[in-house]
């Protein structure tokens, strides 16, 4: 993700339509289980500190516009960045329907609250990991069209999901299911502490 600059007063404040995150749904963040990979770009989103390009424009208003560099039809506000953009919501529902996530999750609005955390339950913590790792294929495919100044395409953010998610890709893994780590279980660190005892 490029450098973002120090944001003004003005675009710390939550934009229109962005819930704003309160202590508990903060906890329900911080006590997820995913890849470092993926909450950087969603504690970002958290944050309001996306480089949108209505971002941009609040802070350099003669360098940017504010229409989406994807679809260039509407502003690319945070909300549109993540899910209000058609040609991300396409490859939403692919996901969704991919992965069989329940119909009443299926709406922007809906996403979007699951996103900011939003009266989650505990029984949704798979919704959410599975929203982590579309956000980090959004991210990362958006971040590669616009540097390779290409159009945006279904398959390179489906491609891009399916690196994310290959068991063997370290990089991506949660940190408790990381080779070596210090929440192994049953991996190297057990048969190491049987070995010593
Ligand atoms: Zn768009």
């Amino acid at each position: 993700m490029p450098f973002f600059p120090r944001p003004s007063w003005k675009v710390l404040c939550y934009p229109p339509g962005s819930p704003a995150i309160n202590g508990k749904a903060w906890k329900v963040f911080w006590s997820m289980d995913i890849p470092h990979a993926i909450r950087t770009p969603w504690w970002r989103t958290l944050q309001q500190k996306i480089p949108t390009k209505e971002r941009l424009h609040n802070i350099f208003p003669g360098e940017h516009t504010t229409t989406c560099r994807i679809c260039q039809k509407e502003n690319e506000s945070d909300k549109h960045f993540w899910v209000g953009c058609e040609r991300k919501w396409k490859f939403w529902v692919r996901m969704m329907n991919f992965k069989k996530i329940p119909p009443e999750i299926r709406s922007k609005d809906k996403v979007w609250s699951m996103i900011f955390l939003q009266q989650t339950r505990p029984q949704d913590e798979q919704i959410l990991s599975e929203i982590g790792r579309v956000i980090l294929a959004i991210c990362i495919t958006h971040w590669n069209c616009i540097k390779q100044e290409r159009e945006w395409v279904d398959q390179a953010a489906f491609n891009m999901y399916q690196t994310i998610t290959q068991p063997t890709n370290d990089r991506f893994l949660p940190p408790k299911k990381k080779k070596g780590g210090f929440f192994c279980i049953g991996g190297d660190l057990k048969k190491k502490k049987v070995c010593n005892g």
